[in-house]
């Protein structure tokens, strides 16, 4: 709909930015059928799985991806879900000679051997600047010293402390899971009787969250709900840390409602 409207408009659609786990609420995208359409329409699509795109390593997730091969480029930040140090965003095209005949520059300071036999991949052509850091490095290192075992293992640890978060949260009849969970995130906020009411005390009990300094959340507002984010991805949280939390939130809620 969007594509024809812009189409008789007489705009030319050419990127598709489909998101898996997006910020606000980790929600996935039909990736498959957006590739489908962009396709047909010779549009561009570009997977965001910045967040949740890390725990495709685990066959059990890689559903969220479905139609992935279809896309032309995707995105995944190391730094977000991968273990790694920022900066470190992965980006992987399809087909990389666009960017190439775009971006690239070859000055005669430049030449070398290495280039000239066309067996290494130059990156200064993929890009704007000519220099980079070397940030592969810190990936490299975080998949040499962990394996993909342990990898997975911390990606399934993040989900089911997830899901423990959203078991606690769903057993308390004043909270409920305003969306939902995909991955390691659980949105959730207070259910009292109005929407407005249950915005400003879940605002509240968010300040008074993070007041107490012992855990950080942050929020989202979707469709005129205020959400509370919890969300597990340290490598040193355990279970405890996630009840503990939990616990917290109760305090702070009960405290809050007196009165209510
Ligand atoms: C974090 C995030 C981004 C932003 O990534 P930066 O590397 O900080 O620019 C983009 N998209 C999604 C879905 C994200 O979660």
């Amino acid at each position: 709909m969007a594509i024809q409207s812009d189409i008789q408009k007489g705009f030319i659609p050419l990127y598709l930015c489909a998101t898996i786990g997006t910020t606000s609420t980790n929600a996935v995208d039909p990736l498959d059928s957006l590739c489908d359409i962009a396709q047909q329409n010779g549009i561009w699509v570009h997977v965001d799985a910045a967040y949740a795109g890390s725990a495709c390593i685990c066959p059990e997730f890689r559903h969220f991806m479905n139609g992935v091969e279809k896309a032309n480029s995707f995105s995944l930040n190391a730094h977000k879900w991968f273990f790694s140090a920022p900066d470190c965003c992965c980006l992987w095209l399809k087909d990389p000679s666009g960017l190439r005949n775009s971006l690239s520059v070859n000055p005669t300071y430049l030449k070398n051997r290495a280039t000239d036999s066309g067996e290494v991949v130059d990156y200064k052509d993929w890009q704007i600047t000519l220099s980079r850091r070397f940030r592969a490095m810190k990936l490299w290192v975080v998949m040499k010293s962990y394996g993909v075992a342990n990898l997975r293992k911390f990606l399934r640890s993040h989900v089911k402390m997830a899901k423990i978060f959203e078991g606690l949260v769903e057993r308390d009849e004043r909270f409920e899971v305003a969306v939902p969970r995909n991955f390691g995130m659980v949105c959730f906020r207070l259910s009292l009787d109005e929407v407005q009411k249950s915005n400003m005390f879940s605002l509240k009990l968010l300040e008074g969250i993070n007041k107490t300094g012992r855990v950080y959340m942050t929020h989202a507002v979707v469709d005129g709900m205020y959400l509370i984010r919890f969300a597990a991805g340290g490598t040193m949280t355990e279970e405890r840390h996630v009840i503990m939390a939990w616990k917290l939130v109760q305090e702070v809620a009960e405290k809050m409602l007196k009165g209510v």
